[in-house]
């Protein structure tokens, strides 16, 4: 919880009521029949799938949750990893992949001071993981990681980036590719990275291993998973044994409750933010959208930033022109509405309540917060103080 949102939501003009699903406690019809205009600014809440055998495996799992595990997220909270083995093997090389070679390569004692999890600590206090391979399809000129990400990698105390010489390799045509890119990532600052990567011996007990050109083709396993099959670009197959596979191969939107939704992309069809019946491809009047859900999920906080930035100026233009549709009833009350369905609805004084609640408890340890890991303990702390 950043100190911007707070600032946000003590103005006057702003009006929340968190700990309410839309679809559920209320329809989208109803937000419109109160409001000129609906926002859906949901993200990607779903994850792509890689689509080969054993991938229900237990011991799979998706980046967004063990992310979100870490995180403190209540629904992942109390989800528990198998973090017994000595090998971890991440499929996909973007940030997130990244993020979580990070928290589990590097040493807990980093992370004691921060908002990560208690429970996750615990577990991550435990973990026998000793190497984190990095399971890129494609070679190192078409990385998803960014520049920065993959520098403070390499930076880890007590951690060593490793990559394989044979694997590093970059073609005319792939480094041509790479340099025409060179403006939003500057590239041989990247190679230089994974070129020292692949010259560096190993000193430290924990390492990440970069692996380029790899193709994940199959995972094994009868109980849970106990290796992951990757095929080269000469067809050479490899079984990496692992007890703990991530994948962080990207996100995908979630359809939203009476809302038009573009399956095969993932997103809310719209124009510049205006969501758009897919029949007519014409503006749902009042009907707007924002983020990952509007554009899948790619770019980093600024671009979220930018694009937000576009919704907002096509719904100003629509009031300025008269295209927004009139409310019948008012914000006021559809607030008395929603609060009378027997909700446990917190406003932005219980949001600011759990947010001191939690600094307050970080205080107490030594740490920035400690997080609340159940949604009834949020509750309570909102309503209770
Ligand atoms: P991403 O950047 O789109 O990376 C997805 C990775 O998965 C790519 O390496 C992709 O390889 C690979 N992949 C996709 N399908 C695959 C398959 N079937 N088999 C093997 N590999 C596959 O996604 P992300 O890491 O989830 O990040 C999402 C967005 O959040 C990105 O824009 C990222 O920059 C941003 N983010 C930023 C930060 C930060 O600013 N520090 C932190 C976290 C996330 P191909 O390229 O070959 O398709």
């Amino acid at each position: 919880m950043a100190e911007g949102w707070g600032r946000i939501l003590r103005r006057p003009t702003v009006e929340c009521l968190f700990n309410v699903e839309v679809g559920r406690d209320v329809t989208v019809q109803e937000l419109l029949d109160h409001h000129h205009a609906v926002v859906w600014a949901a993200g990607s809440s779903d994850d792509r799938k890689l689509g080969i055998g054993g991938e229900d495996l237990p011991g799979v799992v998706s980046a967004r949750e063990f992310v979100a595990w870490y995180n403190g997220h209540p629904d992942f909270a109390h989800q528990t990893f198998d973090l017994s083995g000595k090998r971890a093997v991440i499929i996909g090389n973007g940030n997130v992949a990244l993020d979580v070679a990070r928290a589990l390569a590097q040493s807990p004692t980093v992370y004691e001071r921060t908002s990560m999890s208690n429970l996750a600590l615990k577990a991550l206090r435990a973990s026998a993981i000793e190497e984190v391979q990095v399971i890129g399809r494609r070679g190192q000129a078409h990385a998803a990681y960014g520049t920065a990400e993959l520098i403070a990698l390499s930076r880890l105390e007590g951690v060593d980036l490793l990559a394989d010489p044979q694997e590093v390799t970059v073609t005319d045509e792939e480094l041509a590719a790479a340099t025409a890119d060179s403006e939003s990532k500057p590239f041989e600052r990247r190679r230089a990275v994974v070129d020292a990567a692949s010259r560096r011996e190993q000193s430290s007990m924990r390492r990440v291993l970069l692996r380029f050109r790899q193709t994940p083709v199959e995972l094994l396993g009868i109980d849970a998973v106990k290796a992951i099959v990757l095929t080269d670009p000469a067809g050479t197959r490899e079984t990496v044994e692992t007890s703990l596979v991530i994948r962080s191969v990207g996100f995908r939107g979630r359809p939203a409750p009476d809302l038009p939704f573009d399956e095969a992309a993932g997103v809310i069809p719209n124009e510049a933010g205006r969501i758009t019946d897919p029949n007519t491809g014409l503006p749902l009047p009042g009907l707007y959208c924002s983020g990952w859900i509007k554009r899948g999920s790619t770019g980093v906080i600024g671009t979220n930033r930018v694009d937000s930035e576009e919704t907002v100026n096509s719904l100003l233009e629509d009031v300025r022109e008269d295209r927004v549709p009139q409310p019948t009833g008012t914000p006021e009350q559809l607030i008395y509405i929603v609060r009378s369905r027997g909700l446990n609805v917190v406003d932005a004084a219980g949001w600011h309540r759990i947010d001191e609640a939690e600094k307050a408890g970080g205080q107490a340890t030594g740490r920035d917060r400690l997080k609340f890991l159940s949604f009834e303990r949020m509750v309570q702390e909102a309503r209770d103080s």
